[in-house]
């Protein structure tokens, strides 16, 4: 193939629809942005990409679980050294817990270093009379509520774009640098185990882990695995003009990869097969997501699996489930067991946040921590009756004790909300209740 055809299939989402992009006042100025960002370095590499790919071919298998997770939407302010350093200890924390109570190879993607764009249910908020367009993520304009943050500004693209730099680069630096080395399993812990039932759960695992180490060492056995832990990125695809100037031809196979993620999911707002973005990710060779909602048919799903990985590339594939608690044992059987039966490696990861949001009385958005484990539960319940490989979980969590989320061993009631509600979009799990979660999703994959 030559590369102009693979340009000219990189700019085909151009003519079909596409759904929750912002209106720009001028679209000349996206244009000047656009260009600016096709100059940049790229985030992450093909090689990379291939690797993450061929690890999920092992969930699609069945022989690792993949572990995503961060922000519902990632701020600019939040791209500091403290507040990634406490994303990446939780998620060092809970991998810890999987791999270790659930004896399988964990998979750990981010949703980190360039979550930053949002789809909304409705075009604009209204608050106390005053109507403005909503906030689109930090990509887009800022969740002040004034006219003048809440304007649809294009320049912000390029601040996206050197956030998720800033933020790759800690990534990188924790997670090769000792940080993540695991005789540090401790140390993650330090600041924890006093405040938290799930702190001093993991201290037990860690005890154990320590003295396995110790073990292994004295017999010789000292793995480079030890010291340090393989992390990817991954962002919802959304704003177009940004993921396809941040896609490049790699000048090894000639092969377009979208180098702004390892990984990008399609959401399930914008999943449409005749939409754009199914069409511009259809081109990219980046391993990549869908989430799919309880209104997914096994037909949805089928056509999905023949735009996206026509040929069956394992790993290439990933569904996202995002049922709901009180739909999961329903709807997800015969999505999976006619995927299943069309022989396509598919590999099924559990999102129990999207599915399981309310309002509270005081008029936070929130989760139950009960609703989310439910909706696990239903995951494997539904994926060990067919036989399929329940292959890992989505989540929505932060490092910070946050009071976003009700339940979990601190009894966060509704009337705590209000105490540290700081997220920009959806309700996250706090550092102990993804720990928690983690314990008990380690249960259930033994099981
Ligand atoms: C999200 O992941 O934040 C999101 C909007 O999810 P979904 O597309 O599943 O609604
Ligand atoms: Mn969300």
């Amino acid at each position: 193939m030559s590369i102009s055809s693979v340009s000219g299939d990189l700019d085909a989402w151009r003519g079909l629809p596409a759904l929750q992009q912002p209106e720009w006042d001028d679209p000349d100025e996206v244009r000047v942005v656009a260009a600016e960002l096709a100059k940049q370095p790229p985030l992450v590499f093909a090689g990379e990409c291939d690797q993450l790919k061929a690890q999920l071919a092992d969930v699609a298998r069945g022989e690792a679980f993949v572990l995503q997770g961060g922000d519902c939407a990632e701020t600019f302010e939040g791209s500091n050294a403290d507040a990634v350093k406490n994303k990446l200890k939780t998620l060092l924390q809970m991998a810890v817990v999987l791999t270790y109570a659930a004896s399988v190879p964990v998979v750990k993607i981010g949703r980190m270093a360039g979550q930053f764009a949002k789809p909304r249910s409705k075009p604009v908020e209204v608050r106390g009379g005053v109507e403005l367009p909503a906030y689109r993520g930090d990509a887009v304009n800022g969740l002040d509520f004034d006219a003048s943050s809440r304007r649809n500004d294009p320049h912000r693209l390029l601040k996206a774009y050197h956030c998720s730099a800033v933020t790759l680069n800690l990534c990188r630096a924790f997670t090769k640098g000792g940080y993540a080395d695991l005789r540090q399993v401790h140390a993650w812990n330090q600041d924890f185990v006093a405040q938290s039932p799930a702190g001093r759960r993991y201290e037990q695992v860690a005890g154990e882990i320590d003295r396995a180490l110790t073990f292994m060492k004295a017999c010789g056995v000292n793995p480079e695995e030890f010291h340090g832990v393989e992390f990817y990125s991954s962002h919802e695809a959304l704003l177009l003009d940004y993921e396809r100037a941040l896609t490049r031809i790699d000048h090894l196979s000639g092969l377009p990869y979208d180098v702004s993620a390892h990984f990008l999911w399609i959401g399930e707002r914008t999943r449409q097969l005749d939409g754009a973005h199914v069409e511009f990710l259809r081109h990219i060779r980046n391993p990549i997501g869908v989430k799919l909602g309880p209104g997914t048919s096994a037909d949805d799903a089928l056509a999905l699996i023949d735009r996206l990985n026509p040929e069956g590339e394992p790993g290439r594939l990933t569904f996202i489930t995002r049922m709901g608690a009180g739909k999961v044992r329903d709807v997800l059987p015969s999505l999976v067991e006619k995927v299943h039966r069309s022989g396509a490696p598919v590999a099924w990861i559990c999102d129990p946040m999207h599915g399981n949001t309310f309002e509270a009385p005081s008029g936070h958005k929130t989760r139950r921590l009960d609703d989310v484990l439910d909706e696990l539960a239903g995951f494997f319940e539904v994926h060990r009756a067919l036989g399929t490989h329940p292959g890992g979980i989505h989540i929505e969590f932060t490092g910070d004790d946050v009071t976003e989320c009700v339940g979990g061993g601190h009894g966060l009631v509704e009337d705590d909300l209000h105490q540290r509600y700081e997220t920009a979009c959806d309700p996250r799990l706090n550092r102990g209740q993804s720990l928690d979660l983690a314990f008990m999703v380690a249960e259930l994959y033994r099981k």
